[in-house]
């Protein structure tokens, strides 16, 4: 008996990489399904169709869709994954409902076979499970396989009534402000602008939500916006009935840099933003002082939110993300969240448990690595460990507000990151206990080393600030000095990022505006010499930089050239020059780093899948 046909379909495969040299790539192939086997075929114009695999039904141990943190690099962005033997092929449908139908079918065929138990849900991506971090690819799955599936179980539900608007019945729609990596099974991911039915908002930090896949899951709170615009009460810096008199006491009374509120305006359905500042003023304003910005919308159809400056945002919640980070013309950035019922956000009241004061008696100072910034770098000892400490000169920083900042630098914490373990503020000064990098820095590495430095070494370092990067990208911080002298070096060679977040607290103005000598104009992005505008992207073309010297064996970049020259350069769409040692694919992510719009630049994540996807050729 002849096999039946069950679909037929253009889809992308990716490459099983069976071998481990093997490349990665994304190509369009003819899929058909029959009740026997799984086959692919390439198909061009006035050619004879080319079979390139077939998977035997029986082989097969778990069908089920991927649910992706990263960005998709190929065309079709619904990808599900096929487990056969013991290879994993990632297939990508142009749309979810083809992406359904054929997890649907194939589940069916292959309900009867030796199924896994349990699966992995994120893609297999640089040598370990996205979704639970194990290192070996055939490691046992991490979550619950269900052969049969949700939507075949059940008899499916009503259509809804087309003219039925979701809101109008009760259905509250969220959409992701960014992405989300699931910390633990019970977690959902989000990607950024998708939208998500909300389940349950009782609790105060992790909403459930379920995607347009039937998935539900927890997700923080603060990820997420609700779609209806203005119905944001259980953000921390809403405060709905609150006057413009209690929101100065309240501010003035909390008393720190950025400290600010949302709340409503006098006039209906207008919010305002009041946010305490200690800057001097003109026009003999008092100081310190509050000041309070109306948030106005654009007149087009497609309602935008703004404030000082017009950088738009379609919710209102996005908009505060964006100031939490860039002051982008308001006096000061959004740093502290007050609220009426308290000051302390649920942030800063779980984290004032972190254990961060280090105490003196365990410290032992040994002789100087360096000097920088802040001041002086000593070796150190701390619970039988190796540190490095860095006296922190007080005239060199504000210390208020580092002391606030380092409470969340500290929960940073990844392998690819030189670790804060903590903070001396017993004593004067002040210091910060950092993990021992016995190679230094990675500027002074690059030319100690120069002419023995490979180029697989070469890619090894930029994979490695790329991976750290992506998690400092993921967890919505931002570095803003990112070059390789903020970079140091291990024992065995391994790169760490290191200084994330310090430049908001130096109080030189010669280094933060950029206007001065030693604000790092050769490593930042357009749009933040003209207009102190950090984001991710900015962190993106620094990282472009650091390529560069990396390839370049620690040379400066633009070595003879004043920074105006620099600036005038690049408002000439001039970039730097690819390296000797460079491959042209790095090149080419290099200027992809360099993109003008910032929008354009590709993300942390992507860069890291790039990058690995070089190092496997
Ligand atoms: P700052 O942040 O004050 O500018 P740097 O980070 O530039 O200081 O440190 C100055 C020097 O101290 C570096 O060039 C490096 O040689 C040394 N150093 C800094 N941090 C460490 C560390 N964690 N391990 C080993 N050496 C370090």
């Amino acid at each position: 008996m002849f096999p039946r046909v069950i679909l037929k379909a253009t889809m992308i495969k990716k490459s099983q990489q069976k071998k481990r040299t093997s490349p990665c790539n994304y190509k369009e192939r003819f899929f058909v399904l029959d009740t026997e086997a799984l086959t692919y075929s390439e198909r061009r114009p006035g050619k004879k169709p080319m079979p390139k695999g077939c998977i035997e039904l029986s082989r097969i141990k778990c069908v089920e869709i991927v649910c992706s943190d990263v960005p998709i690099p190929c065309n079709y962005k619904y990808p599900f994954q096929v487990f056969h033997g013991n290879h994993y092929l990632y297939v990508f449908a142009p749309d979810n409902d083809c992406r359904q139908r054929w997890v649907r079918a194939l589940k069916e065929e292959t309900k009867n076979n030796n199924l896994v138990a349990k699966y992995h849900p994120n893609f297999w991506m640089d040598g370990k499970w996205r979704c639970c971090q194990q290192a070996e690819k055939l490691a046992a799955g991490c979550l619950l396989y269900d052969p049969v599936g949700f939507a075949s179980k059940k008899p499916l539900p009503q259509l809804p009534d087309p003219e039925m608007v979701l809101q109008d019945s009760g259905v509250q729609m969220v959409i992701a402000l960014q992405d989300y990596t699931p910390l633990g099974d019970d977690d959902l991911p989000l990607q950024k602008d998708r939208e998500y039915l909300l389940i349950n908002s009782c609790h105060s930090d992790w909403w459930s939500v379920q995607d347009d896949r039937g998935n539900i899951g927890f997700v923080p709170c603060t990820y997420v916006a609700e779609k209806s615009g203005n119905n944001f009460e259980r953000f921390e810096w809403y405060n709905k009935y609150i006057n413009r008199a209690e929101a100065e006491d309240l501010l003035l009374k909390e008393g720190k840099e950025g400290a600010f509120m949302v709340r409503d305006s006098r006039q209906a359905g207008v919010y305002t933003v009041s946010v305490f500042t200690k800057a001097p003023g003109s026009n003999g304003e008092k100081n310190p002082r509050v000041k309070h910005y109306q948030i106005r919308q654009t007149e087009s159809e497609e309602r935008a939110f703004y404030l000082a400056e017009k950088y738009l945002f379609s919710t209102i919640p996005e908009l505060v993300h964006y100031h939490q980070h860039n002051a982008a013309g308001l006096i000061t950035r959004l740093r502290h969240p007050v609220s009426q019922g308290g000051c302390c956000s649920q942030e800063t009241a779980d984290l004032s448990e972190v254990q961060w004061e280090i105490d003196p008696e365990e410290l032992t100072l040994g002789q100087e690595l360096g000097s920088g910034q802040f001041g002086l770098v000593l070796e150190g000892t701390w619970r039988d460990r190796m540190v490095a400490v860095k006296m922190m000169k007080e005239e060199c920083m504000s210390l208020d507000e580092f002391k606030e900042e380092a409470k969340i630098m500290m929960r940073l914490s990844h392998c690819k990151l030189v670790q804060l373990y903590g903070v001396c503020t017993q004593h004067s000064p002040m210091c910060l206990l950092f993990e021992f990098m016995e190679n230094g820095c990675l500027s002074d590495y690059l030319r100690d080393r120069k002419g023995q430095l490979s180029q697989d070494i070469m890619l090894g370092m930029c994979l490695d600030v790329s991976e750290g990067m992506a998690y400092v990208e993921s967890s919505n911080f931002l570095h803003r000095d990112l070059a390789a002298r903020n970079c140091l070096v291990t024992s065995n060679n391994e790169v760490k990022v290191s200084d994330f977040g310090m430049t908001r607290f130096v109080l030189d103005d010669q280094y933060t505006s950029s206007q001065c000598s030693k604000f790092p104009v050769k490593w930042s992005a357009p749009e933040v010499i003209r207009f102190s505008k950090y984001s991710s992207k900015s962190d993106v073309w620094s990282f472009g930089v650091l390529m560069w010297e990396v390839y370049n064996e620690g040379r400066l970049p633009y070595e003879n050239r004043s920074n105006t020259e620099v600036v005038e350069s690049l408002n000439a769409g001039l970039r730097l020059l690819k390296p000797r040692l460079a491959p042209e694919s790095v090149h080419v992510l290099m200027e992809w780093c360099w993109k003008e719009k910032a929008e354009d630049r590709p993300s942390f994540a992507l860069l890291l899948h790039e990058l690995a996807t070089l190092s496997d050729l």
